[in-house]
């Protein structure tokens, strides 16, 4: 067993890497902490917070050279209604309809921020170029955190931490499959990541690749803005037909020589533009993670004990990195549980037993035949999760109104893809939900 409270009375210092969203409720909870923790030193490379949430018109990279962060369509509206969105702690407008145009979770990211008092804490276009251990030997083992980072200035520096947050989001490193003869496709090739809205393609034949949220939601606005689209994926066959005469198509399995697509069921299409939805990659610039006993593939980081934390380092805490989550709950909880384990009011099991739990979760994911890409999509496992998190580190589990009124909404939209966010919900009780009258809009 090991505990974290030993560094005698002084209060903790925390690196928080990223305002969007996991990093402001990471910075929340320290600051709610002040007995254990000294204010947060949180790191973000933008002028702003939000991560994601930030509308950028622009698309490529920012001044200083990095690529643009955000993945932000112009007329994305939330795929989860408010209620089960927020912050457990910290509603939305209650005027507001259930789900929500981007700029409206962006106004309510500000206002936590602003609420509490986070701002001031915040270095903004600041980069994290590395994170990287320090063991000494005192008692036993002890580690602390180089973070080193660079301004606008071009000035560069390194800070000491007791812990480190990795908040730095995974919708920002494009997914680009291995299509055999891509190079031969004679269209515009673009990825979702850099996707802003529809009137560029209006008339013209796309076809989009991978029916996931964005890939879905994408081909239908663009089907409603006079495009011909085919959307190409290997889902089983989506269980409607799909409106604005958006086709459906297997995988992609080739481009041939005269630029053609051709399908797994042998059918051949000509198109104008290939639209790439076909998800992200995990990158950690900044972390080296051999020397932390991880592995970062694309689509993978491994071992990490309960989705959070190395085994082998358990004051690094990368929050949020598991997939089909209700993502701000879900912080809420990896958040409070990571500063319960820096408390020490979590006794942790040993690093072997740690890896061991960790491998052996993967292991039982491999035996029931999960592919590798999809082993941190967490689906009805998160509750279990979040309780077992709360729980454990001893803080308010989320409301089983959360669950029930999630999965009400999921079913909602595999049958009513194109209407099902004209749905309003409210809140009655922490186990209750009510739908109330339609509203317009769609
Ligand atoms: P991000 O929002 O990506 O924030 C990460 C932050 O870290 C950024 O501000 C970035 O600039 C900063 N950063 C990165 N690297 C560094 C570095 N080296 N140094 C300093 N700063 C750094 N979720 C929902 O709940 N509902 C939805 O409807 C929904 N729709 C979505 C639609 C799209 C198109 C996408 C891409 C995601 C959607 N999500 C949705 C999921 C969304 O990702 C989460 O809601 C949440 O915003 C993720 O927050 P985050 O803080 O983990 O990451």
């Amino acid at each position: 067993m090991s505990s974290h409270r030993t560094v005698g009375m002084r209060q903790l210092r925390v690196a928080v890497v990223g305002a969007g969203a996991a990093g402001l409720c990471a910075a929340r909870h320290i600051l709610s902490r002040p007995d254990t923790f000294a204010p947060p030193v949180v790191y973000e490379l933008a002028e702003h917070v939000g991560g994601t949430w930030f509308y950028e018109e622009r698309t490529g990279s920012y001044d200083n050279g990095l690529s643009i962060h955000s993945s932000m369509y112009r007329n994305l509206r939330t795929n989860l209604p408010k209620e089960v969105m927020m912050f457990p702690d910290f509603p939305f407008d209650p005027q507001l309809p259930s789900f929500l145009p981007h700029q409206e979770v962006q106004k309510y990211l500000e206002r936590y921020c602003q609420s509490h008092c986070i701002t001031p804490h915040i270095r903004f276009s600041t980069v994290v170029d590395e994170v990287s251990p320090v063991v000494t030997e005192g008692k036993g083992p002890m580690t602390t955190w180089e973070v080193t980072s660079g301004d606008k200035s071009g000035s560069r520096n390194t800070e000491t931490f007791d812990s480190v947050f990795i908040c730095s989001g995974h919708y920002s490193d494009p997914h680009i499959p291995s299509i055999p003869g891509l190079e031969r496709f004679k269209g515009k090739v673009i990825h979702s990541h850099s996707y802003r809205h529809p009137e560029p393609f209006s008339g013209q034949s796309v076809v989009v690749l991978g029916a996931g949220a964005s890939g879905l939601d994408i081909s239908l606005e663009l089907g409603r803005s006079n495009a011909q689209v085919t959307l190409s994926h290997g889902k089983p066959t989506l269980p409607f037909p799909l409106p604005y005469g958006v086709h459906q198509a297997t995988p992609v399995e080739e481009i041939q020589e005269d630029g053609s697509l051709r399908f797994q069921d042998g059918s051949i299409t000509q198109a104008q533009v290939l639209l790439l939805c076909t998800g992200y990659n995990f990158s950690y610039p900044f972390l080296e993670p051999a020397r932390l006993g991880l592995e970062v593939q694309e689509h993978l980081v491994t071992p990490l004990y309960r989705f959070l934390m190395p085994p082998a380092f358990p004051s690094l805490f990368i929050i949020g990195i598991c997939k089909i989550i209700c993502p701000f709950p879900h912080f809420h909880c990896q958040v409070q549980f990571a500063l319960a384990v820096l408390e020490g009011s979590v006794a942790l099991p040993s690093r072997a037993e740690m890896e061991e739990e960790a491998q052996g979760e993967m292991a039982r994911k491999v035996e029931r035949g999960v592919q590798l890409r999809h082993m941190l999509k967490l689906d009805k496992e998160q509750w279990g999760y979040a309780q077992t998190l709360a729980q454990t580190g001893r803080f308010a589990p989320l409301p089983p109104v959360t669950q029930s009124l999630y999965e009400e909404v999921w079913r909602q939209r595999q049958v009513h893809p194109q209407n099902y966010r004209q749905l309003n919900y409210r809140l009655v009780s922490d186990t209750q939900w009510e739908q109330q009258e339609l509203h317009a809009g769609e």
